[in-house]
């Protein structure tokens, strides 16, 4: 694994949120001034592709990455855009059992508004 694949990699296993790829870029920046934003991209995509991480794509909000790779959903708080991991039980046979055949995968996003952003409305 190169040096720049392993700090990529360090940032996102340190992380308890999922991270979009220019935060990735800010926080190696720290690290490794001389990292490349393509490089950063390069190896984001080598690492999903080879199963390493996960990329989230929510319609509206910037690619994140996450370092969970098993199936989950997410927690979106249109208040402030921080997104959560949400573990429910697979949805998978259900679905089929509605549709009546086979599906592949399926992107469960819920959005809400998150403890803290209720607490500082309620605080105005
Ligand atoms: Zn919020
Ligand atoms: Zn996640």
């Amino acid at each position: 694994m190169t040096k720049q694949r392993q700090l990529i990699l360090d940032i996102l296993n340190h992380s308890d949120r999922h991270l979009t790829a220019d935060e990735i870029f800010f926080l190696a920046k720290l690290k490794m001034p001389t990292i490349a934003m393509a490089t950063i991209y390069n190896n984001l995509n080598a690492m999903h592709e080879a199963g390493m991480i996960n990329r989230l794509h929510i319609d509206g909000t910037a690619d994140c990455f996450d370092k969970i790779v098993e199936p989950h959903d997410h927690l979106l708080c249109d208040h402030c855009g921080k997104i959560s991991d949400l573990h429910l039980p697979s949805l998978s046979s259900s679905i089929e059992e509605t549709l009546g055949f086979e599906i592949e995968t399926y992107n469960l996003t819920v959005h809400y508004v998150c403890p803290e952003c209720r607490a500082a409305q309620r605080k105005r």
